[in-house]
């Protein structure tokens, strides 16, 4: 099975030489032109791909940030409909999550709110499977040889979730609480996916601080699912065949550390958002409506603010109240 090379985001790498690049942000023209010719899209799309103010260039990265320690030639909107990406039709369009192991309540995400976020995010439908319990010896476990921590191998699951795959997935993607690793040389992986097949398997285990011993916060629960909703859409992204982002401030920007991670936006540039409405057609405005509710009834309010400012470019009405 490929790896794909953009999909594995978050790796850490042990005993690894890695290259250190001099990123240099793309100029506006190099932007516009990813972005491509909005002429033929409908006009409350062009609106809400205008690349106005509420879309940051992307940031200078630091020493040890993903665009330091990895090359990314970046994908234009006709790169990418070129590519023939897989996308969802009338016959795969169902994102399933299957739970691999236990998910215990206040240190995992909850599940509902996953299904609901990415429900929202990609409108498509998105069904929770019964989570599979795994035998101790099953996906080859080990000790992390540093922390100690039990870890299972990305490999196996893929290859485990290939043959759980429903005839009528877009893709399925294995949720789980269990650190993983994706080689025997490596420290540990966030994720991993492999597109070609439509699966993808993430572990949430290092999104509570308690796991890196810092305090946890009084609203830990939400910061775990704030952190599990963007790692489920951010390496979702990616099965849609969006590499990571190099033109703006973007969910689909690579993370090398939870800082970092932590610091890209929750939305979509107008280069990626294009690109996912390409695939999935979707209505912009229904979808930044249920974002909007989603992110409301959690009380995450720079993004409902972010997405109420959106919604305001193609409707007055549904302008933020002041
Ligand atoms: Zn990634
Ligand atoms: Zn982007």
């Amino acid at each position: 099975m490929n790896r794909s090379p953009w999909a594995a985001a978050f790796l850490f790498l042990l005993g690894s030489t890695l290259a250190l690049n001099a990123f240099e942000q793309p100029p506006e023209a190099e932007r516009l032109r990813a972005l491509g010719l909005l002429n033929y899209e409908p006009a409350a799309l062009q609106r809400l791909l205008t690349p106005d103010s509420d879309f940051a260039p992307t940031r200078s990265p630091g020493a040890h940030d993903w665009l330091t320690l990895h090359e990314e030639p970046g994908q234009t909107f006709d790169d990418f409909f070129a590519s023939k990406p897989n996308q969802p039709d009338a016959k795969h369009r169902i994102i399933y999550l299957q739970p691999i192991g236990e998910f215990p309540s206040k240190t995992s995400p909850r599940l509902s709110d996953l299904r609901a976020y990415a429900a929202a995010f990609f409108q498509l439908p998105v069904k929770v499977l019964p989570a599979v319990i795994p035998a101790a010896d099953e996906f080859e476990p080990r000790q992390n040889p540093r922390s100690g921590d039990r870890q299972i191998l990305t490999r196996r699951v893929l290859k485990f979730l290939q043959t759980r795959l429903p005839p009528d997935a877009f893709c399925i993607l294995g949720v789980t609480m269990t650190d993983l690793y994706p080689d025997p040389s490596w420290n540990y992986v966030f994720g991993e996916a492999s597109l070609r097949e439509r699966v993808g398997i993430y572990s949430f285990a290092r999104h509570d601080p308690a796991f890196w011993a810092d305090p946890r916060p009084s609203d830990n629960e939400e910061l775990i699912l704030r952190r599990g909703c963007k790692v489920l859409a951010h390496e979702t992204a990616h099965m849609f065949g969006l590499p990571h982002c190099i033109y703006y401030d973007c969910l689909v920007n690579g993370g090398n550390h939870l800082v970092e991670f932590d610091a890209t936006p929750q939305h979509l540039c107008p280069v990626c958002l294009r690109k996912l409405h390409q695939s999935v057609g979707f209505d912009p405005v229904k979808r930044y409506e249920e974002l909007s509710r989603f992110y409301r009834r959690h009380d995450w309010r720079e993004d409902a603010d972010w997405v109420a400012h959106q919604l305001s470019k193609v409707s007055p009405a549904k302008a933020p109240k002041k």
